[in-house]
């Protein structure tokens, strides 16, 4: 018993363990002030519809001024815990909301989508709709060309309120994604429910489609249960024309991936689609 007191004494002080803990603590503070300078930005990756590209997805971007770019699977869990992710999706709906009314202005990429990538705690807490329905108002964004990117299994936490959200921006043109479908634990009734004009393959199945069978029966069969709910399936991080061409040949048209892009700066993917053309 003392023994293990005395244990976890001395693991409260592992120095390690506290420097990790400074290492968090300065984090914060550094999102906060990055939030307020402008070191975060949005980048686009462009997502592919029969060969044209239909749209982008937005992916959020952090300059730190010592460390350089910080990669969002570092910050955005972070931003979860302590509750800056509200801010923070507030500014990049708004951000990504901007550039949808920019293009809508321009010719030739008047007819893309944008979408974006909403955090459990962004969509569960703080006036959702009412961001988002700011958000395009402000900016005078098309709704019809917003998407919003859910996971799995944030729409599992509440499903009347989750169903009830998504309805009420439907009603204003928004479109829904379920974003790295296939790894969270959706239950195919709730699917059935929910107002959805997507399912994202998750990138960990498109992987090894052409080498693992049951990488290969996953997507197969994700593309036909999408398909046969009246959904848009897309596959995410296609990086080859092999898995290309296996998830075309199974009725998988639309996908986004190293293939044809990472995410780019604004000006890199409005010069890729000037050079590719649009998809409408
Ligand atoms: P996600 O929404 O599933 O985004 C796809 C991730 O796969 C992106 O990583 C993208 O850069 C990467 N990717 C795209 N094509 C390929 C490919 O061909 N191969 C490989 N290996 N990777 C590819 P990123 O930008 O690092 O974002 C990671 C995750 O962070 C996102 O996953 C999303 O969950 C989250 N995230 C990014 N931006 C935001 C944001 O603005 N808000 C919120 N809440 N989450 C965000
Ligand atoms: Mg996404
Ligand atoms: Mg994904
Ligand atoms: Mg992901």
């Amino acid at each position: 018993e003392a023994k293990a007191a005395g244990r976890n004494t001395l693991r409260f002080y592992d120095p390690q363990m506290q420097a990790a803990v400074a290492a968090r603590v300065q984090l914060e503070a550094d999102m906060r002030a990055g939030l307020a300078t402008g070191q975060f930005e949005l980048y686009y990756q462009p997502k592919v519809a029969h060969g044209k590209i239909q749209g982008a997805e937005a992916l959020l971007r952090w300059r730190h001024p010592e460390r350089g770019f910080v990669p969002p699977s570092e910050f955005i869990p972070l931003a979860e815990e302590c509750g800056l992710i509200l801010q923070l999706g507030q500014w990049v709906l708004h951000a990504a909301c901007e550039q949808l009314a920019r293009w809508a202005a321009e010719e030739r990429l008047a007819g893309l989508t944008v979408a974006v990538n909403v955090s459990p705690r962004q969509f569960h807490e703080g006036g959702f709709v009412a961001q988002v329905l700011e958000a395009l108002a402000s900016t005078g964004a098309d709704a019809r060309r917003l998407r919003l990117e859910l996971t799995e299994g944030m729409l599992l936490q509440d499903v009347e309120d989750t169903i009830a959200k998504m309805v009420q921006l439907r009603g204003y043109g928004v479109g829904f994604s379920l974003d790295d479908f296939g790894t969270g634990y959706s239950s195919l009734a709730y699917l059935k429910r929910l107002p959805l004009h997507e399912l994202k393959i998750d990138q960990g199945f498109v992987r090894d489609v052409l080498t693992d069978p049951n990488d290969a029966a996953i997507a197969r069969t994700i593309v036909a249960l999408g398909t046969s709910l009246g959904l848009q399936v897309t596959a995410e991080g296609v990086e080859t024309e092999a898995q290309r061409e296996f998830l075309e040949r199974h009725g998988c048209h639309v996908w986004q991936g190293y293939l044809l892009a990472p995410p780019l700066p604004r000006e890199r993917f409005e010069a890729l689609v000037h050079e590719h053309g649009t998809a409408q």
